[in-house]
């Protein structure tokens, strides 16, 4: 069984909208998005953390924390995360999962154990390719979409703003895809520069994402927008 841990964060605000939680990160990811700042998770190798420590430490956690989020690389790629998430939820945990969505039905067998998703979408369907470095995963992601909307559960889109590959029109361009679509809630996530990328963007690029003029038509669409 994979069960390929990468690491863990004790404590987030932020990773499980309302909650207190931690964040366990999964080894391995399909992946090759560009502005990943996490490069180091995409291989899948051995775990440098076992899942019994993981789970000794959260049992710890039980009075501080409300829930636990599957963070990754990809966490579906693990092979044992129905049963890992039915541990957490024995624990009296919430269970958030964090998806590229590439897996749609591996994520449609998880959602009784799930309280919530944190969907990526990387950026317009025509853009793809590029934003994820493979191809034909649009198709995938839609179809994770697809399932979220017809579900119950309660997720978020969210876009990191790659200013290499991405323009503010192109995250006005998703928004107007996914307020048709029937999405309810959509983050922006900062760009955030990893050791790894030789030529990152300037801090100005980064910022003119979030400017009045280029939010302001996206939260016409999603009043709520959420910006991390
Ligand atoms: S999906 Fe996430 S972990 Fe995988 S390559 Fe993209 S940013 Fe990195």
């Amino acid at each position: 069984m994979a069960r390929t841990v990468a690491g863990l964060v004790p404590f987030t605000s932020i990773d499980f909208p309302g909650y207190l939680a931690a964040v366990v990160f999964f080894q391995g990811c399909p992946l090759r998005c560009p502005f990943c700042h996490n490069p180091n998770l995409q291989p899948l190798t051995d775990s440098t953390q076992d899942w019994s420590t993981t789970l000794n430490f959260l049992k710890t956690r039980r009075k501080r924390l409300d829930g636990v989020v599957f963070s990754g690389g990809e966490p579906l790629l693990q092979s044992d995360l129905p049963h890992m998430l039915m541990q957490i939820k024995d624990l009296g945990f919430k269970t958030a999962l964090h998806t590229s969505g590439v897996y749609p039905e591996k994520l449609k067998e998880i959602f009784p154990l799930l309280d919530w998703v944190g969907l990526d979408i990387k950026g317009p369907w025509d853009k793809y390719d590029i934003l994820c470095g493979r191809k034909k995963m649009a198709e995938k992601v839609q179809e994770s979409l697809k399932i979220l909307i017809e579900s119950e559960l309660n997720f978020e889109c969210r876009t990191t703003c790659d200013p290499k590959n991405l323009k503010p029109t192109d995250i006005l361009h998703i928004a107007k895809d996914l307020k048709s679509l029937g999405v309810r809630t959509y983050a922006l996530q900062k760009y955030h520069t990893f050791p790894e990328d030789k030529n990152p963007p300037s801090l100005l690029d980064i910022e003119s994402f979030f400017s009045h003029e280029a939010l302001g038509p996206v939260q016409a669409i999603f009043p709520q927008l959420i910006i991390r």
